[in-house]
């Protein structure tokens, strides 16, 4: 009689534990899908003939590809709906002769403006003649106070991981100049310090970088309405 009593008990507990249990998968999901109806364009800086800031055989344009590949994934497990300019080694161009700046920058700022996105990052590691020099930092164009404000948001996330002393700063930079789109460049560190190289080329770094801008967005997106998506035109390379 007494096993039989005790049988039962432990029958009910578990049946009270599995009625009474959080549906963790749920809450999961809903913390997690705090940038739903959020589309977001990043912008790995150089590729193709432009490789950017080269330090020895590290290059400057395959780890921006890298770190923005870490930084869509975390975007998008948290709902939002990211573009890329550019998914591999290519520059916009698509043309692996005759490298032109001017033509790559310029279907770049085409192809952010085409999303109609809340916002577009730029993705580039910094250089230096002075290997001391360290420091993520984050650049908005001067006359853009929303975009200022996502620098600060987005510095401010970055900081504990970068341990930057660097601050915002207001740069002419074609990209955010040229753009319509609210939009910053972040130098993520300096390929030219020792310290920074080695950390830079780590993808354990780049999902830390990824975890913090993701951060950054999300602070700053808390605070505006979603845009409203109008239908995309897609930008063909130049012939
Ligand atoms: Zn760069």
């Amino acid at each position: 009689m007494y096993k039989k009593i005790m049988v039962i008990a432990i029958i009910a507990v578990a049946i009270c534990l599995f009625i009474f249990k959080p549906n963790k998968k749920t809450e999961e999901v809903n913390a997690e899908q705090t940038l739903t109806n959020r589309i977001i364009v990043i912008d790995p800086g150089h590729g193709g003939l432009d490789n950017g800031a080269n330090v020895g055989k590290v290059r400057e344009d395959q780890l921006n590809l890298k770190i923005s590949l870490a930084l869509k994934e975390e975007l998008e497990s948290r709902g939002a709906t990211v573009y890329l300019t550019r998914d591999d080694d290519n520059d916009l161009t698509h043309r692996d002769y005759n490298y032109s700046k001017q033509d790559d920058m310029y279907l770049r700022v085409r192809k952010i403006d085409s999303y109609n996105a809340d916002l577009f990052i730029s993705i580039h590691l910094n250089a230096s003649t002075v290997s001391s020099t360290w420091g993520s930092q984050v650049f908005y164009y001067g006359k853009s106070d929303t975009a200022k404000e996502l620098a600060t948001d987005i510095h401010d996330a970055m900081k504990p991981i970068t341990g930057t002393r660097k601050k915002i700063e207001s740069a002419n930079f074609y990209v955010l100049r040229c753009t319509k789109t609210k939009g910053v460049l972040v130098e993520c560190g300096f390929l030219t310090n020792g310290n920074e190289k080695g950390q830079l080329a780590s993808s354990k770094y780049h999902k830390k970088l990824a975890v913090a801008i993701s951060d950054g967005i999300e602070t700053n997106l808390s605070k505006v309405p979603p845009v409203t998506p109008e239908p995309t035109e897609p930008v063909e390379p130049l012939s």
